[in-house]
């Protein structure tokens, strides 16, 4: 006969017992995968991160521009990668981030990021940053910071200070002009039956 290693001291006891099966454990079970889980995507995340280092440092080391690398993952699979391009396609928009964006946005044959991960070696500059916002990713991870960056010699600090200024402080002058032409393009777009909204 199966001897019985405890026994419910009173019915207080066993609906105690009750209760912590019902509610705590499976609470406790769940966390503890989570915390696994967790523990997996950092893993995954740093070996993405550590492959578009690899790719700031191919970049720089072939001459195509600066030590910065970026690396687009959706469902586990890396869907658009690159480096910094600026040099060796005379194109200063050809950062890391916006070569990896065209190359996963023609991937997916979309105009956005959906369900996917940036990785960059680095924190991404105003530029780069609005083309993520664009593109609309899942999240962004990033490496070394803005201030790595700079202490490098890549400062993007004055751009954030431009943006903040009122446009007719900036020092590059810009100014406006034939508002009323550019706002009927406006129009017309508003109107337009068989536009794509995005
Ligand atoms: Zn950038």
């Amino acid at each position: 006969m199966v001897q019985r290693l405890w026994r419910y001291r009173s019915k207080a006891h066993k609906r105690i017992i009750y209760t912590f099966n019902a509610l705590i454990a499976p609470k406790a079970i769940f966390l503890l995968y989570f915390k696994l889980n967790i523990k997996e995507m950092q893993t995954q995340d740093q070996q993405y991160i550590k492959r578009a280092i690899a790719l700031a440092r191919k970049g720089m080391d072939s001459g195509a521009g600066g030590p910065f690398g970026c690396v687009i993952v959706k469902d586990g699979q890396v869907i658009g990668e690159g480096h910094n391009e600026v040099l060796l396609n005379n194109d200063p928009t050809a950062h890391a981030e916006i070569v990896a964006i065209r190359r996963a946005t023609q991937h997916l044959q979309s105009f956005q990021l959906n369900d996917c991960i940036v990785y960059t070696s680095c924190e991404p500059c105003p530029m780069c940053l609005g083309a993520i916002y664009w593109a609309r990713p899942l999240k962004v991870v990033y490496a070394a910071t803005k201030h790595d960056a700079a202490a490098a010699g890549f400062d993007d600090s004055f751009i954030y200070e431009e943006i903040e200024l009122p446009v007719a402080r900036r020092k590059l002058p810009i100014q406006q002009l034939s508002t009323e032409d550019a706002v009927e393009v406006f129009s017309e777009w508003k109107s337009k039956s068989d536009k794509k909204p995005y």
